[in-house]
């Protein structure tokens, strides 16, 4: 389950992908609506470790600091 938290959390995980043009990398598709760079998208980004879309303060019990898993 991904909840709401205060730390850890999905900003600081490995698995967290907010970049815009590594988004635009994962997501071929994703700039014909419009680009990574979108303000609707706010500070939300994909879950590659769990294949979705989180917000940065959310986490769960999968959480990876940057740099132990590879990210
Ligand atoms: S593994 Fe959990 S804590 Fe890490 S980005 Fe995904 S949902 Fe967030």
């Amino acid at each position: 389950m991904v909840t709401e938290a205060t730390d850890p959390r999905c900003a600081d995980c490995s698995g967290f992908v907010d970049q815009p043009l590594q988004l635009e990398s994962e997501f071929p598709g994703l700039n014909i609506l419009s680009s990574a760079l979108g303000s609707v998208r706010a500070d939300s980004g994909w879950c590659r470790l769990r294949d979705l879309i989180v917000v940065s303060r959310h986490s769960c019990d999968q959480f990876q600091e940057r740099g132990e898993g590879g990210g």
